[in-house]
């Protein structure tokens, strides 16, 4: 029985890559100092799988930016706009990173590729662009340099990892129309058989192609390219063995597909849909050898032997064992890197945790345990069972309270025309009200304040005066412009999940926990541990501080449970909406408390909700009725006056508007303005009848847009959907941006909302 790893992170265990990239993009080092912390990466990761004992080690799965951007290197899917970049420069990082990241320099100025989320998961990949008569030809050397010095240091282990043909073409996008991308797959596939060939020839043994894609809903033609493209593999390419990985959803209705392909090995995912074995095994044709991913690569738990050694006894009772690979359920990109370093974390918790490292070993213990090592079995049993019964994680209050919820806790009072009516009354709002998202501009000064806090530099008065002094400023600031209901800024808040994680019981936060979300950018999710309760008041403080400077209304600014939980690390004990939920009850208490301490609107952000939804359409409806409901449990209980916001980013709603629509917010706050209110086309179809903010400005670039822009905006989404219904805001939070454009471009969003005003 072999083991196998599909992926390791690539940043480094201090985030050296990160730290080098920067370094490199400001002009402080050059190529070659930057190269050299990545072959350093490089050696120590496959040092560490050669330590754990894994028979074959992935190389190529290292990247500068993104492993997609690398394949299109590869494959020599380089978009015209680069070109001048390549006459400019010979320096082939350059042309990388213009592609990743735009390129401003010598009188050029060129767009950075797309990017967007890899499946399920908040690693962001460069999107693939294609053109009716795209071809390929083998362009990069990346993939044969890493392999040939993986040889020197892993001889037969070194094996190449590419994303298939197939996914590649799938995970990209048309840029003209007239054509399908998966009609690309005959000019696509002698490019790969070549690439195979080669790295046949320089001796490697394996190679290991991702098809993620062979988990989700294909069409009959996307069916097809992989028929085609693996047979026509199988019939050129010599002296390889090749294997195909998947994961992140079942095999499903693609089992058959999947299982027939001319490879040599098949890769699943049995941490996601341990289910699909039964009908794997059912279905393989003999010879095909079977990659089990029993090992979770997107969760930091200590894996389950025993529930582990049941699949792998399963499938070696039907293959034999020299037939069964055992494996992560997918690349280790996706998990913090090393437990070890975690010096801080209550032993007893940290006892059921592994990251990327003990994952490695995690695989070769399961080997080993069904070799016969029953000691390890025991050990990991012990360590389960103490987390079973652990009083830390499980708290019977909160566990009674989300068994009782009825569908009474998710409604409101009345139906929405009412509650629109007394809101009305009571605010008393101009038509086209102005607000704002949430936070305002985090400047170094206010960054320093909360490190220093932290720090234990300021004493809690210190502090406070001063987050007060920035609150007062920029509530002055707001009622000198005319904004309508204002927000008191964030200030105090890191982070919208994390300043909520720290204040509520059932979450840990981990010193070094990185995971990288895109290029150089890493993030650091908060591990729910525990069952989740609020021990006190999260934002009340605040919030009436806040309400007290001013007669306008203020907003109370809250991140709802689906949110909380997408951006964390979760349980692996429960099901996903049980802790939802339990989140959902401590945000509906904190709603009740911003009520009851006189806060009238309340905003429940919850930017990820589209983000949590299934690959496969069939599991949709599922996780929309749960997430929906777990919104509402948060906003309801409150009073028809009181009235709730909601705010979501990285819109795209046409598939879930009646979801939407289900969360029955009073007001929602959209991402629209990068495609001129384009997105409101669902909302406008659907009749959406409650009232919405569409974003008149992108706050994801420096740039001040003119008042004439907005109107004009306002006017295209009076066009769409009842004016009186339209709210007046940015596309989301200011945080990331500077003072003066903030002030610049809300000032000329409120002449917007005034001049629609007079002329809507
Ligand atoms: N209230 C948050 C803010 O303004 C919302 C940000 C978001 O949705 N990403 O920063
Ligand atoms: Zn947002």
């Amino acid at each position: 029985m072999l083991t196998q790893n599909l992926g390791y992170p690539r940043i480094g265990g201090q985030r050296q890559l990160k730290k080098a990239s920067e370094q490199f993009w400001a002009g402080k080092i050059n190529a070659t100092d930057l190269h050299e912390v990545a072959q350093k990466i490089r050696e120590e990761n496959w040092q560490t799988q050669l330590e754990a004992g894994i028979d074959l080690i992935p190389c190529n799965d290292f990247s500068y930016y993104d492993q997609t951007l690398d394949t299109s290197i590869l494959l020599g899917a380089v978009p015209q706009r680069y070109e001048a970049v390549q006459a400019q420069s010979d320096d082939e990082l350059d042309l990388y990173f213009a592609m990743a990241r735009g390129y401003q320099k010598n009188g050029l100025d060129i767009t950075a590729m797309e990017m967007t989320k890899w499946l399920d998961t908040n690693y962001h990949y460069i999107v693939p662009e294609f053109k009716a008569d795209q071809e390929f030809r083998m362009s990069g050397e990346k993939i044969f340099n890493e392999f040939k010095i993986a040889k020197q240091t892993l001889g037969q282990k070194a094996k190449p990892v590419i994303l298939g043909p197939v996914s590649y073409l799938l995970l990209g996008k048309e840029k003209e129309e007239g054509f399908e991308r998966a009609d690309l797959i005959k000019n696509l596939v002698p490019v790969y058989i070549e690439i195979f060939n080669r790295l046949a020839a320089l001796g490697a043994k394996w190679i290991q192609l991702d098809e993620p894609t062979l988990a989700l809903d294909l069409t009959k033609k996307e069916k097809e390219a992989f028929e085609y493209a693996y047979r026509s593999i199988a019939e050129q390419v010599t002296g390889v063995k090749l294997l195909v990985a998947t994961y992140f959803e079942a095999l499903l209705d693609n089992t058959q597909l999947a299982v027939n392909l001319s490879v040599q090995a098949l890769h699943i995912d049995l941490v996601r849909a341990p289910e699909q074995l039964d009908e794997v095994l059912a279905l393989i044709p003999d010879q095909l050898i079977l990659s089990l991913g029993v090992v979770d690569g997107r969760n930091v738990w200590k894996n389950d032997y025993e529930k582990s050694l049941s699949l792998i006894n399963k499938a070696v009772e039907k293959l034999g064992a020299d037939r069964v690979i055992l494996a992560p359920s997918c690349s280790l990109l996706h998990s913090p890197i090393d437990l070890e370093l975690e010096t801080e974390i209550d032993p007893e918790i940290r006892n059921w945790m592994a990251f990327a490292k003990q994952k490695l070993h995690e695989v070769k213990e399961l080997k080993q345990i069904f070799e016969g090592n029953n000691a390890l079995l025991e050990a990991n049993k012990a360590a389960l069972a103490s987390r079973r019964a652990s009083q830390k994680v499980h708290k019977q209050v909160v566990k009674d309270r989300v068994s009782s919820i009825t569908d009474a806790d998710s409604t409101r009072t009345s139906a929405f025309p009412i509650r629109q009516e007394i809101q009305r009354e009571r605010f008393n709002l101009p038509a086209f009200p102005t607000t704002t998202i949430g936070s305002f501009p985090q400047t170094d000064d206010i960054r320093q304040l909360r490190a220093k806090f932290k720090k234990g530099d300021l004493t809690i008065e210190q502090y406070e005066k001063s987050i007060e002094a920035a609150t007062i400023e920029s509530i002055r600031w707001q009622e000198e412009i005319g904004l309508d209901v204002l927000v008191h800024g964030e200030f105090e808040r890191n982070d919208m999940v994390e300043y909520f994680g720290e204040q509520l019981d059932g979450f840990l936060f981990t010193k070094n926990g990185w995971v990288q979300s895109y290029g150089s950018r890493c993030v650091k999710p908060p591990v729910i541990y525990g069952d989740i309760s609020r021990p006190k008041d999260m934002t009340v403080r605040w919030s009436t501080f806040a309400a007290a400077q001013t007669d306008k209304p203020m907003k109370g600014m809250l991140t709802g449970p689906v949110t909380i939980l997408q951006w964390s690390f979760v349980r692996d004990d429960q099901p996903r909406d049980v802790t939802t939920n339990q989140i959902a009850l401590a945000i509906h208490d904190e709603v009740l408390a911003l009520e009851k301490a006189n806060i009238g609107i309340i905003q429940i952000d919850e930017a990820a909700i589209r983000e949590g939804l299934p690959l496969r359409k069939s599991k949709r409806a599922h996780y929309l009725a749960w997430a929906v409901r777990a919104f509402r449990i948060t906003a309801s209980g409150v009073q028809d006056r009181t009235q709730i916001h909601t705010h979501m980013c990285y819109s795209e709603f046409n598939d879930i508007i009646e979801h939407i629509a289900a969360m029955d917010a009073d007001v929602i706050t959209i991402e629209t303005s990068r495609s001129q209110m384009e997105l409101l086309q669902a909302f406008a179809h659907f009749e959406y009848p409650n009232e919405i903010g569409p974003g008149v400005y992108d706050i994801h670039s420096p740039r001040v847009p003119t008042t004439e822009e907005m109107t004009s905006l306002l006017k295209k989404a009076a066009g769409l959907l009842p004016a009186q219904n339209l709210w007046v805001n940015p596309d989301c939070g200011l945080k990331t941006r500077k003072w003066p454009e903030t002030k610049a471009a809300l000032e000329n969003m409120v002449a917007a909302a005034q001049q629609a005003r007079e002329e809507i």
